[in-house]
């Protein structure tokens, strides 16, 4: 978020940001919360609000930090000697790091004013971290806070929960990180597909700044585009651009799941479920295509794909199902075509 203070949380996380600002307002805060939800929910993003709140000089009436004073700057770049932020160290906290932050808690701090730790990724602690975690929880000071951010709030331990405030993020609306994203300068024709993908706000500008994986999403457009027209073989098409991705899992499904996204929206199409397109911007594509294709030969293209993507997780031979799966499109397409010009 540009600015982050709680009204432009509140686009994103409206409870969220409605439960921590009364607190602020009420004088009510817990000294742990647990910030859970799936990644890309702007919990961490949160933490630093929180932390920005407690440690701004200059906090307007509705408890927003200005954002410029010296301890905004510090928190956003994560220099404060007030704030702990706490992150895997390989694939998992360990104990040291704890033990780290505990001795940091015994300490009186360097600046006055509120102490933040943030724990980042917390269902990587191993179990001695989150002992050692439970240790900083038993007696936390008048003006230390902590917050725990997890995935999987199940992970940690039932005494860690008990003693904290959870706060649950909900996934982002797509149609949201949509209008973020082109508002970011993002082309609204990769804008619109990304967000199906992946609604983790931060994968999604990811991916939309990557050339290679929107290129792709172009690739999926002429694909259908060509099919439309009869331009030509989808399946020549593919052999031609393969290269590109099909040594590279995430690639590889990528394009798959692109395909599988226009396939559905030509599904939609045919059944004028109109405003839940995805690719809005092809309609003429999507409607000859629908026009073409039998309703059952799109479901059955549709189910081979998804059937795919799952072989692709066990990392069946990736062309040859490709292969006869472009088949399948293409000859559904085919059919569609000699079925209508045989009932003329
Ligand atoms: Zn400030």
């Amino acid at each position: 978020m540009s600015q982050n203070n709680w009204e432009s949380l509140s686009m994103y996380q409206n409870q969220v940001s409605r439960i921590l600002k009364n607190s602020f307002s009420n004088h009510r805060l817990a000294h742990s919360y647990i910030f859970e939800g799936p990644i890309g929910t702007k919990r961490f993003e949160t933490a630093k609000l929180f932390a920005a709140t407690l440690l701004c000089t200059n906090l307007s009436d509705s408890f927003n930090p200005c954002g410029v004073c010296h301890n905004c700057i510090r928190v956003e770049n994560e220099s404060h000697p007030n704030l702990f932020v706490i992150r895997r160290d390989g694939e998992k906290i360990k104990k040291k790091q704890m033990k780290d932050l505990l001795i940091e808690f015994s300490k009186s701090s360097v600046e006055v004013g509120p102490r933040i730790y943030i724990i980042d990724e917390a269902e990587r602690l191993n179990v001695e971290s989150a002992n050692t975690l439970l240790k900083t929880m038993e007696e936390p000071g008048a003006e230390i806070y902590q917050i725990i951010v997890t995935d999987q709030v199940n992970s940690l331990l039932k005494t860690i929960i008990s003693r904290a405030q959870v706060i649950h993020f909900k996934p982002i609306d797509k149609r949201l990180i949509e209008t973020d994203l082109v508002n970011k300068g993002i082309n609204p024709l990769y804008a619109e597909s990304i967000p199906e993908y992946t609604n983790n706000y931060e994968e999604a500008e990811k991916i939309a700044l990557n050339e290679e994986m929107t290129s792709l999403i172009l690739f999926v457009k002429e694909m259908y585009l060509s099919l439309a027209l009869q331009k030509g073989s989808v399946i020549l098409m593919f052999k031609e651009k393969r290269e590109l991705f099909i040594s590279d899992a995430l690639l590889t499904d990528f394009v798959l799941s692109m395909m599988i996204l226009f396939q559905k929206d030509i599904l939609g199409y045919k059944l004028r479920h109109l405003d839940q397109l995805v690719f809005k911007d092809q309609t003429e594509i999507l409607e000859k295509c629908s026009k073409r294709m039998s309703q059952t030969w799109i479901e059955q293209t549709l189910d081979e794909m998804l059937g795919l993507k799952l072989k692709l997780k066990y990392n069946i031979n990736s062309q040859f199902a490709f292969d006869k799966m472009l088949l399948t499109l293409e000859r559904g397409y085919i059919d569609g075509i000699s079925s209508r010009s045989n009932s003329i």
